[in-house]
């Protein structure tokens, strides 16, 4: 499990987190939703080592997370920002194989490389996995870099907007696949989402944070009501059950 405890953080004189506290469960697609500025991004750096809190804690299966090893750390969480500017020219292969490095340190063995396959595969990039990343396009790439995070193999999966640069097809594929990754192999994924009706059709349950603060934290049918989004967002919305899915009308 993963327990967020009264984390604040600040930049220079900005507050940016206010004592935020939440679990998120395992084996659960949890989205972290909420306006622009809201502080999703942070909390995901924070919760992923990759930023300090001011203040608070961030406990991974019952450990602290300043007390982790980081290679154990990386078998057991990994995280995909928004922005992943390589400065090295690398083909599809050479950056999913990245995925294997905390088990193998750089030389791969057979089971790796097995673990690279199955990762291009999920993400259909086997036909292309020589190409060079500066040769693809933006939704091919998003793709080789979640490829690379599924090669990682960890319990928890961190994905900052994974629906970046992908057309529609991708995106359904996307969350059909991360589905999968919980009911199949148990894993517990928690994204940064702004498309509202893929978050309700997808996921478990939902953070919703706001101005640096917690608004909610509930199973994803309790969060998409008219009233909560309204609120959240500051526009209307109407909602509407079709195959028993909420979807959201805001245009
Ligand atoms: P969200 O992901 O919800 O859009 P962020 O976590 O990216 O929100 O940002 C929260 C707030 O922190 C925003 O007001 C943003 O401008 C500010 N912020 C983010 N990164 C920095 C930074 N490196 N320096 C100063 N302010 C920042």
């Amino acid at each position: 499990m993963i327990e967020v405890r009264n984390i604040n953080k600040s930049y220079g004189n900005k507050k940016v987190l206010e004592d935020v506290s939440f679990k998120i469960e395992e084996g659960k697609i949890t989205s972290f939703i909420g306006p622009n500025g809201a502080g999703k991004s942070t909390i995901l750096s924070i919760i992923s080592r990759l930023m300090d809190s001011d203040s608070g804690e961030v406990i991974i299966d019952g450990k602290e997370i300043k007390s982790w090893d980081s290679k154990e750390l990386s078998k057991k969480l990994s995280i995909l920002k928004q922005s992943n500017n390589l400065n090295i020219r690398l083909t599809i292969r050479e950056l999913v194989s990245f995925g294997r490095f905390p088990y193998c340190e750089g030389k791969l063995k057979e089971d790796d490389e097995r673990l690279v396959d199955e990762a291009l595969n999920y993400m259909k990039l086997i036909d292309i996995q020589d190409k060079y990343l500066d040769e693809l396009s933006g939704g091919q790439r998003q793709r080789a870099y979640i490829a690379m995070i599924i090669a990682q193999d960890t319990d928890y999966i961190l994905l900052d907007e994974p629906l970046n640069n992908l057309d529609m097809k991708h995106s359904a594929e996307m969350m059909k696949l991360l589905r999968e990754m919980v009911n199949d192999l148990g894993k517990t994924i928690i994204i940064v989402i702004h498309d509202i009706n893929f978050a309700s059709c997808y996921s478990d349950t939902i953070v919703a944070l706001k101005d640096g603060k917690l608004v909610n934290h509930t199973i994803t049918e309790e969060m998409i009501t008219e009233d909560s989004l309204s609120c959240l967002y500051d526009m209307n919305f109407n909602i509407r059950e079709v195959n028993n899915q909420k979807i959201c009308i805001y245009f």
